[in-house]
């Protein structure tokens, strides 16, 4: 008997294994072992179960599969041209095929007098229906060929050209399964798979790479995509409740400034939502326990405001709060507008940036320490060892998608004896499954609701071609005071290009209005300089901003109107909102203008449709996630919290639903997962943790 248990089995031991796939399966895919293999998933399947008649072949179909005869074949052509072109027939007529790779080969082994299986896309040449190059094999009957599910495996280039393709992995799987099958071990109680009708593990591994059938199939996907999520939402709600349960927050009770502010400088009616938000908020901050709370809400819907009052719970308590923005041009932003409030109620506050200097900071050092300073904005320099606090009570990140969850950590350790509380904000709304997967282990608030009296920012789309309406749409909200800003893409790759578009435009548009004066703003400015551009602007001293995305994040001016968005196609849909999002925040009407050339492809038709259609952050993120995939959302990446193998985020959002609601009841009514009935998922939690770190050092 081995002491290796039986999906750790090393590779090598497999039926149908050589040495020399074997190195390509580990150096390409990392795959060393049993288990490796069993999950490793096809990603699509072609459907083989049904022959075609040829006469029934038409180029509208993705692809077709028909048995037939060569009724001849001929090669014709020189050179690189040189091909091979066969007729081949069934009962029901014929279809060309044809060869430009392999001729000699061809011509030497097709042969005329047996069947052959054939699998591609039929297209269409000057009326006559075609294949070019499909998949073929010889006949050998119904029962041999056909009638089949094929799995499509993601595989590299180097793995294809020594012929390990989708077949030779699916022939090691069956391999695999002939001997696996009695060692698959269930991962989901009886009463999980009985409620929701999910078929067993076993069934499940053996369908998902040897489908007998498309409802079989189904089922195995639907199986193992519940598993996933399940687990996942299982270690995150997990993690929250450990949390909770270790780290005690202080209680934050008394409330004499907060109400100071309420009754004597709160600048507005809050939205009902607003009330919400610091409600919940505030029930976290008396519970005793250490607040983890992400605020997601749309661009202009107030964060600020909530995270202000938040923070004034904390200084009623004696203890101090910080907030952290992701750029000096925010957190400048952010400092100058709590600066205000703070000055009314007569608390203190500064900023921290990388740009201030050092002499600068040791007495901003000495005033934390004490206690003196009860609040800090700044950046990353926030992170820093040498910032000290008294006590910190609250501490908020804004924009959020540009911090780690390890930074999140690092903040907790700036109060040793109590973690502060820690209220996470988003800029752009996320998709409902992408927080439950990102941002699972924190509590949600959403604020929904934009202030009252905001009208909803007008979006159009302009070619370039009619730049100079553009222009002239731009003159008159400027002579009716209002501000306007012109935003160009760029994007590192080719930044020298870009770099000139935007002094091209800069060019251009003082040129159109010689009269105005002009603010520019772009990546490679000093910050000292940057900021004196964006303070012009602010004081309504420049009309015009011409920037790059610099801008995007935060920025407030309310008396801009027009936000023109120059090639437009180059921008991410949630970028485009994010940037739509610096006007309208004043009580005029405000216009987005979204400009780009005559050929845009179908996405940016999309992505353009949708931001002209809607001004919700959440549709458009909902959008955002069908058309590119979890992956690419932005800052999803880096973070790693998204290495999901199965379940599909884009598309499984109900599974996901299902699946976070199982793991919450089950974790609700067993914390410890004690029960008899979940040992097994008590195992499968201990054993995946063990699989990462089995990962750490393999990779
Ligand atoms: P964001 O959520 O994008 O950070 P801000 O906090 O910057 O939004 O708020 C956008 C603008 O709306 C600011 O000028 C702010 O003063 C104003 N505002 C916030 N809440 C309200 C409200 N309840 N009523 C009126 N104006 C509000
Ligand atoms: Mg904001």
């Amino acid at each position: 008997m081995s002491l290796v248990p039986f999906f750790d089995t090393d590779l090598a031991k497999l039926r149908g294994m050589t040495p020399a796939k074997l190195t390509l399966l580990q150096t390409e895919l990392g795959m060393f072992t049993y288990g490796d293999l069993i999950q490793y998933f096809p990603f699509r399947y072609e459907d083989r179960t049904v022959v075609h008649p040829i006469a029934s072949i038409s180029d509208e179909m993705d692809h077709a599969q028909f048995v037939g005869r060569i009724r001849f074949k001929e090669k014709i052509g020189a050179g690189h041209r040189q091909r091979i072109v066969a007729q081949v027939c069934d009962a029901t007529g014929c279809i060309e095929i044809v060869w430009f790779q392999g001729v000699k080969w061809l011509e030497k082994s097709l042969n005329t007098g047996v069947d052959y299986l054939f699998y591609g896309k039929p297209t269409s040449f000057n009326g006559t229906i075609q294949m070019t190059h499909p998949e073929m094999e010889v006949y050998k009957g119904e029962q041999a060929s056909g009638k089949y599910f094929q799995p499509v495996y993601p595989l590299t280039e180097k793995l294809r050209k020594k012929y390990i393709d989708s077949k030779a992995i699916a022939t090691l799987q069956k391999n695999l399964l002939e001997i696996a099958f009695p060692y698959i071990r269930e991962t989901l109680p009886g009463d999980v798979t009985a409620q929701f009708k999910l078929i067993s593990k076993q069934e499940a591994l053996y369908h998902i790479h040897l489908p007998q059938s498309e409802t079989w199939l189904h089922q195995a996907r639907r199986r193992l995509k519940f598993e996933e999520l399940f687990y996942n939402q299982l270690r995150l709600i997990k993690q929250n409740l450990i949390r909770k349960v270790a780290f005690p927050g202080q209680v934050f009770s008394s409330a004499a400034l907060l109400t100071t502010f309420y009754q004597e400088h709160m600048p507005f009616e809050l939205t009902n939502a607003q009330k919400q938000v610091i409600r919940e908020i505030f029930a976290d901050m008396r519970s005793g326990k250490q607040m983890n709370r992400l605020l997601q809400g749309d661009v202009g819907s107030g964060k600020t405001i909530v995270a202000f009052i938040s923070m004034l719970l904390a200084i009623d308590n004696g203890a101090q709060a910080c907030l952290m923005a992701p750029t000096e041009i925010l957190a400048d932003q952010h400092y100058q507008g709590l600066k205000q409030f703070a000055d009314l109620l007569g608390i203190t506050i500064a900023k921290l940036t990388g740009s201030v200097k050092k002499k600068d900071r040791v007495g901003l050092h000495e005033d934390l320490q004490s206690g003196k300073l009860q609040i800090l904005v700044g950046t990353h320099a926030l992170f820093e060892d040498s910032v000290q606090f008294k006590n910190l009570g609250m501490c908020i990140i804004d924009e959020q998608h540009r911090f780690g969850v390890a930074q999140r950590a690092k903040l907790w350790d700036k109060n040793k004896t109590f973690h502060p509380h820690i209220l996470v904000m988003t800029a752009t709304p996320i998709p409902r499954t992408l927080a439950m997967t990102l941002y699972g282990d924190l509590d949600i608030s959403i604020i929904n609701e934009l202030p009252v009296g905001r009208k909803p920012i007008q979006t159009t789309h302009r070619y370039d071609t009619h730049r100079l309406q553009v222009f002239a749409f731009i003159q008159s909200e400027l002579s009716k005071g209002r501000q306007i800003y012109i935003v160009y893409p760029l994007i590192e790759e080719s930044e020298k290009m870009d770099f000139k578009d935007l002094m091209d435009g800069y060019e251009s548009i003082s040129r159109a209005f010689p009269e105005v004066p002009l603010g520019i703003l772009h990546g490679k400015m000093k910050p000292a300089d940057k900021d004196i551009e964006m303070a012009r602007f602010v004081k309504n001293e420049t009309k015009i901003m011409v920037a790059t995305t610099v801008i995007e994040v935060g920025v407030n001016v309310p008396n801009a109107s027009i936000m023109v968005i120059e090639s437009a196609e180059r921008f991410g849909l949630s970028q485009l909102h994010q940037l739509r999002g610096r006007v309208g925040r004043g009580a005029e009407q405000s216009y987005c203008i979204l400009m780009t050339g005559f050929k845009i492809s179908a996405d940016t038709k999309k992505r353009i449709e949708t931001m002209v259609k809607t001004n919700n952050g959440f549709e458009i993120a909902e959008v955002d996630l069908q058309l590119r995939g979890p992956g690419d959302i932005s800052g999803t990446r880096q973070s790693g919290a998204i290495d999901l193998m199965i379940a599909d985020l884009a598309k499984d959002g109900e599974i996901l639903k299902v699946a976070r609601e199982t793991a919450q009841k089950i974790l609700e009514e067993d914390p410890n997962l004690e029960k008899s009935e979940y040992a097994m998922i008590r195992e499968q939690v201990r054993t995946q943790r063990k699989d990462t770190t089995n990962w750490a050092r393999i990779s």
